[in-house]
């Protein structure tokens, strides 16, 4: 069966790049594994965030911000096309501090992106125990400031996983779920996947297969040295609208409950939930918001992060096996207006753009120091 281009993995990534293409009239066909598979789309925190992204790499900035500034626009074609509705939020954000030195640290980490954002402006304060306390009612007396900048947001991550399919299909596309790529043949624009759901071939092929991406870029002439970082995040009851805007790791949706999370951990494929992780993570939220201790947990999971050695993404192309692509990152909910608006296009027009090329895998490659 064949198609103008192949997708593998329809998670957030996949399926953002998926309804792209489907809308530049490539007949386009997503191949996606099933339910027992490993998927960050379904397991984030749902922050479309910009603030802490890019230090020592201001290419991934620019790629961050331009994203936020197309999401408005992304997720108004999607409910315009499917009537589904995102959830988008971009009031601005805060990061917390707890402590001095938190705060110390976080101006440092603010100045460095200022400065290395040159003439590309990086609006931000940092904002002291006063001036948080105005912007966000019922802080606690640990937090001593802030960092804040206006770009940043969230939004519904499973509605936007459901548009992003429902408008890839309205459009004409073709989805094949329990049909993970178990075997390949790869010659220049000439690729063909087998999968228990049926043999597919096609000219192009953009391998969006989150952690499983790794095992399946040297088959097609790609590196994507991606590894599972867990992160876990606790849901509390719903309560009324109290939060203005989100911070890092505390974000009020918009039926009202309250997510607080997410953890940062070395554990392999293990997605079990630890108790000494929540406690963690319940305790800074209550120490950020002391009201926040009266309110039941109803909910928790965890998940995996699909991470790069240097956690920035890897876009690449491939030079041996010209129309194969790679796309991983662990912003896929920021960056899916980037994948949707202008990483499509340029799997469309059969080559990335060269301001692609620092996202490259082969930064990795032994002797390369432009990590
Ligand atoms: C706890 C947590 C919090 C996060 N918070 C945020 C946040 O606030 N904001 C943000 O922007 N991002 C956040 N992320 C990151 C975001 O969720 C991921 O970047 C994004 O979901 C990655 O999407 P993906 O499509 O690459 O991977 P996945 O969602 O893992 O999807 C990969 C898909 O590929 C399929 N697949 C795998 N192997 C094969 C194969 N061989 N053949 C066919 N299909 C295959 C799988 O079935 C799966 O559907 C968070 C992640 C975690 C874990």
């Amino acid at each position: 069966m064949r198609s103008d281009v192949i997708v593998v993995g329809g998670g957030l990534v996949g399926s953002a790049i998926a309804w792209g293409l489907q809308r530049l009239g490539m007949a386009t066909l997503l191949l996606d594994e099933g339910d027992l598979a490993f998927r960050a789309s379904r397991g984030n925190f749902g922050l479309v965030w910009v603030q802490s992204k890019g230090l020592g790499a201001p290419h991934y900035q620019r790629w961050t911000r331009a994203s936020a500034e197309a999401w408005a626009g992304l997720a108004a074609d999607l409910a315009q096309e499917t009537g589904l509705d995102c959830g988008l939020r971009q009031p601005g954000g805060v990061h917390l501090c707890l402590s001095d030195q938190e705060f110390e640290d976080r101006s440092g980490r603010m100045a460095r992106m200022k400065a290395e954002a040159g003439n590309h402006a990086f609006d931000y304060r940092m904002l002291d125990g006063k001036e948080v306390r105005e912007m966000l009612p019922g802080l606690g007396e640990r937090v001593v400031g802030a960092s804040w900048t206006p770009y940043d947001g969230h939004a519904n991550p499973l509605n936007l996983l459901h548009a992003l399919h429902r408008g890839f299909k309205l459009a004409g596309g073709r989805y094949v779920p329990e049909a993970g790529v178990k075997a390949a043949r790869a010659a220049p624009h000439d690729f063909h996947v087998s999968t228990p759901g049926g043999d597919f071939a096609a000219p192009r092929i953009v391998l969006a297969a989150g952690l499983g991406n790794a095992e399946l870029a040297p088959i097609f002439g790609l590196s994507a040295p991606v590894r599972p970082q867990r992160g876990q995040v606790l849901v509390t009851e719903r309560t009324r609208e109290v939060l203005p805007m989100p911070t890092t790791s505390i974000r009020q949706t918009d039926d009202g409950t309250l997510l607080l999370g997410d953890s940062q951990e070395e554990a392999g494929f293990d997605v079990h939930q630890t108790q000494d992780v929540m406690a963690v993570i319940a305790q800074r939220a209550a120490w950020s918001f002391p009201w926040i201790a009266r309110l039941n947990i109803v909910r928790a999971w965890s998940a995996l992060r699909v991470l790069a050695p240097d956690g920035l993404p890897v876009y690449d192309e491939s030079e041996t096996l010209p129309g194969a692509f790679t796309a991983n990152c662990h912003s896929g909910v920021t960056l899916a207006a980037a994948h949707a608006r202008f990483f499509a296009p340029m799997v469309a027009r059969g080559g990335l753009d060269s301001a692609m090329e620092p996202f490259s895998a082969r930064r990795f490659a032994a002797g390369n120091t432009c990590v």
